[in-house]
């Protein structure tokens, strides 16, 4: 069998989202996702001009071969576009051997481990009580997980709270540019212990309670954060700090036991090898769509789950 042609589609709505075709010469096509969100335009002319000349008419069955093929046979290696890249040709191979072999993917990575997943939806609010009154309603449709982000009294814009259609700025046709924000880290901690204080007051302790500080800490206002936050039990705490240095999270976790989670922009296991290996965050949040598919995640995850590091991959939004 041989791939015949590979066309990368972007499609609508509302944003541009990037899918893989990869076609062969057996009748057998597969799928795979390319967006990287705000960036869309990078991936395609990487796929395009770098990837899928490569590809043709070699056997679509070698998805290991050909992983190892596009990620070291190039100078290039690692980075968010070409990651992305293959991920969506990683991701189009597999459900072409699936096909072949009759059997959803997850039956050839060895079957299921649970039979479903734990989805977290998002509360946002201009105040404490619109947030918790947007958490109230999604744990009415019977959501058992809600991040919780509000608005900071005195800042004018915070990440998270910008609406519905405004959370992905740099997906906005009207609003092409990054904001810049005004930025109060006293302000901050004011407000997200109190909108957690309120949260367990009106929820009691059962419903799973999740914050993102989108970085905008440096490694000992994460950790005090963190330490803030032990008495309203978090199930994570997203985004602490950067990771760039990975020896941030050390400081962050000596501090708290408030279980950490970072990964959503991560792409390959050089980003979160010493993150995992030192035990230093609780959950891997890399996901397959931008960390080198379904091959490039299973080794991520794989390598966690010896180290007691839990997966949680980013959304598919992203
Ligand atoms: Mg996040």
């Amino acid at each position: 069998m041989k791939i015949s042609e590979i066309k990368v589609l972007v499609t609508c709505p509302g944003r541009n989202f990037v899918t893989v075709k990869i076609v062969t010469d057996a009748g057998v096509y597969g799928l795979g996702d390319a967006t990287i969100n705000g960036r869309e335009q990078a991936v395609i002319a990487c796929l395009n001009e770098h990837v899928v000349p490569c590809l043709i008419d070699r056997d679509p069955q070698d998805i290991e071969d050909i992983w190892q093929y596009l990620y070291r046979g190039v100078y290039w290696r690692r980075g968010p576009i070409g990651m992305a890249a293959i991920a969506a040709i990683d991701m189009a191979l597999w459900d072409i051997k699936g096909k072949i072999a009759g059997l959803p993917v997850y039956q050839l990575l060895g079957g299921r481990s649970r039979k479903s997943v734990t989805l977290y939806a998002h509360a946002n609010g201009e105040t404490i009580d619109e947030t918790l009154e947007n958490a109230a309603a999604l744990m009415d449709q019977g959501f058992k997980a809600i991040r919780l982000q509000s608005a900071i009294p005195g800042l004018p814009v915070t990440y998270g709270v910008l609406g519905e259609q405004k959370d992905y700025f740099e997906l906005q046709g009207n609003r092409p540019l990054p904001p810049e924000e005004e930025w109060s880290t006293k302000k901050y901690y004011k407000l997200v212990v109190e909108l957690f204080k309120k949260a367990r007051e009106k929820f009691g302790p059962d419903v799973h309670l999740l914050h993102d500080v989108h970085s905008r800490l440096t490694p000992i206002e994460a950790a005090r954060l963190s330490k803030l936050l032990e008495p309203y039990d978090l199930m994570f705490l997203e985004d602490a700090c950067i990771a760039e240095n990975q020896d941030s999270f050390k400081l962050v976790r000596n501090h708290t036991v408030t279980p950490l989670a970072i990964g959503e922009t991560f792409n390959s296991i050089w980003d979160c090898k010493e993150l995992i290996q030192n035990q230093w965050i609780d959950y891997i949040r890399a996901a397959a769509t931008h960390a080198g598919g379904i091959t490039g995640l299973r080794r991520i995850i794989d390598f966690a789950a010896i180290h007691d590091v839990k997966s949680a991959p980013h959304g598919a939004p992203d």
